[in-house]
């Protein structure tokens, strides 16, 4: 079996960090190169790489843990706001591979962008919309959305 990876060790308690938040399926914890004071991860306890290898009850743990945490960082740091988001796969730039969401606290003269700015040049050709659209609707199939009431 391959080893724990770092973010299952810090759930473990058997790497270091600091934590700020715990439930029964998620950890939080400070971002050891924040890119501002008070950056925080949120952690399914379960490794999961990708966001669709969480199961639902875990996915919805995360984003309840995400949206709780949220208003406590911006008050934490005293920011002006969050950028709040995953990078989900390597091409996306998720370097490590468990499933952790960033909040990232934004203030007023930091000087960065809004999350468009991850392809500042934008898209060379849009792509076909129409057949783009029918194909993420014939790729869903059947499925049923789930965590509705
Ligand atoms: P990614 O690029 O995978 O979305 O982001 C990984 C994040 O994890 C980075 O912001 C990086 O600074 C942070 N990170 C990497 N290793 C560790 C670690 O051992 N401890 C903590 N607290 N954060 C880490
Ligand atoms: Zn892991």
């Amino acid at each position: 079996m391959p080893g724990k990876c770092i973010f299952c060790r810090i759930v473990a308690g058997e790497a270091p960090a600091t934590v700020v938040a715990e439930t029964e399926h998620t950890v939080a914890f400070l971002d050891a190169n924040p890119l501002s004071p008070g950056h925080t991860l949120v952690v399914p306890r379960d490794h999961a790489e990708r966001l669709e290898d969480m199961d639902e009850k875990t996915a919805k743990a995360v984003m309840a843990e995400l949206r709780r945490l949220a208003p406590a960082v911006e008050v934490a740091v005293d920011a002006d706001g969050l950028t709040v988001g995953f990078n989900d796969g390597r091409a996306a730039g998720q370097e490590i591979p468990h499933v952790h969401g960033h909040i990232i606290p934004r203030f007023e003269s930091d000087g960065g962008g809004p999350i468009h700015a991850v392809l500042p040049g934008g898209a060379d050709q849009d792509g076909d919309a129409e057949a783009i659209g029918a194909a993420i609707e014939a790729e869903l199939g059947d499925a049923l959305p789930t965590g509705g009431e």
